[in-house]
């Protein structure tokens, strides 16, 4: 069956006129499903039994289960949902001063293989459809009676590798009559897929992007991960600069740091010289060490040191705070672990 949630609103009304409905059905369908906490069509109270029947007729409204809930001794919280099939994502809530932000997974597995994260443990399985990432967020706010007011697809998968199904979740996220979350607290981070960075570029959507950089000679960055040998260093740079070019936006560019791997004031020179003039910001990680991985976090010290370093030097860097690693929900650390 169809999953409404998988349908945009100028795609729903759509649908809803191949069958013969006038598109403010449509509209007042989108409202149901994203600003109240109804998970069926009967709750829609303000459409008629025949066009209720009808619809359960032809879709399904994708409600997930909690298979488990984990919560943090820092407050974050982290989700197991089973998507229905047998197969299971993870999903972790944050709470800032600001308000509450999700990280959500955009594939069942990963294929990037990037050796200090975990979700690259688990097969690939399939690509989430957009209906499924938005349920994420979805069921934590049920759950949880609150509104988020930020989107990280930072979860498991890359979404660069599963495109067109993350554009569509954005606009059913930042849609007002939607979950109405401003683009500019969207945030999508790529492991540096580049052509995928150009079209993103041409969407002419404000959201974020950052990009996941780690380090800054081939050699270490094709070490690291994978991808830099489909895509090096040079061509990521040159999308980077049409994307800021084309969008006036600020990139956010993540340099996970490992012990004696890519901390060293040598390294900060290299990111400043390579960063140079760019309208970027770095985002500093302490590396999560995850299960047989071979790196491990750089000392506080050291992470204070290489930010101040990129700081003097006129790159603005900040440290990207810890939530989560108690239980597995950090960056890095998500992997559906408890299903074999
Ligand atoms: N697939 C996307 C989203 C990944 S998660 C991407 O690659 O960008 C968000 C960030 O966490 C990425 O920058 C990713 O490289 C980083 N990350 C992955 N494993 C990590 C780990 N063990 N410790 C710290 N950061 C990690």
């Amino acid at each position: 069956m169809k999953n409404i949630k998988d349908y945009n609103l100028e795609e729903l009304k759509k649908e809803f006129m191949a069958i013969g409905e006038k598109p403010y059905r449509a509209e007042q369908v989108f409202k149901w499903l994203y600003t109240t906490d109804i998970t069926t069509f009967d709750e829609m109270s303000n459409l008629s039994k025949e066009l209720r029947e009808k619809l359960k007729q032809e879709y399904s409204i994708c409600e997930y289960k909690i298979l488990k809930k984990q919560e943090s001794s820092d407050g974050t919280k982290k989700y197991l949902f089973d998507v229905l099939d047998g197969n299971a994502i993870e999903t972790v809530l944050m709470s800032y001063h600001h308000g509450y932000s999700i990280c959500v997974s955009s594939q069942i597995g990963c294929k990037m293989g990037c050796k200090f994260c975990a979700s690259t443990g688990i097969p690939f399985i399939r690509n989430l459809t957009s209906g499924e990432i938005i349920e994420q967020i979805l069921a934590v706010q049920r759950d949880e009676k609150i509104k988020v007011s930020n989107i990280v697809f930072m979860g498991i998968g890359e979404p660069f590798d599963n495109y067109n199904n993350v554009i569509n979740a954005i606009k059913i996220i930042n849609n007002p009559k939607g979950l109405n979350i401003g683009a500019r607290h969207i945030s999508v981070s790529t492991s540096g897929i580049v052509p995928k960075i150009y079209e993103y570029a041409d969407e002419d959507l404000q959201c974020t992007l950052s990009i996941s950089l780690h380090a800054t000679t081939n050699e270490k960055r094709s070490e690291m991960m994978p991808i830099n040998n489909a895509y090096n260093i040079e061509e990521l740079m040159k999308a980077c600069d049409y994307y800021i070019k084309k969008t006036n936006k600020r990139i956010s560019f993540e340099y996970a740091l490992a012990k004696d791997n890519n901390e060293s004031l040598e390294d900060a020179k290299k990111l400043v010289q390579l960063l140079k003039g760019m309208l970027c910001h770095v985002n500093l990680i302490p590396i999560n060490k995850i299960e047989n991985g071979k790196y491990t976090k750089s000392t506080n010290e050291n992470i204070i040191k290489f930010r101040d370093y990129l700081n003097d030097n006129k790159i603005t860097a900040t440290i990207r705070r810890e939530l989560g690693s108690d239980i597995d929900a950090a960056c890095g650390q998500l992997r559906r672990k408890d299903l074999k």
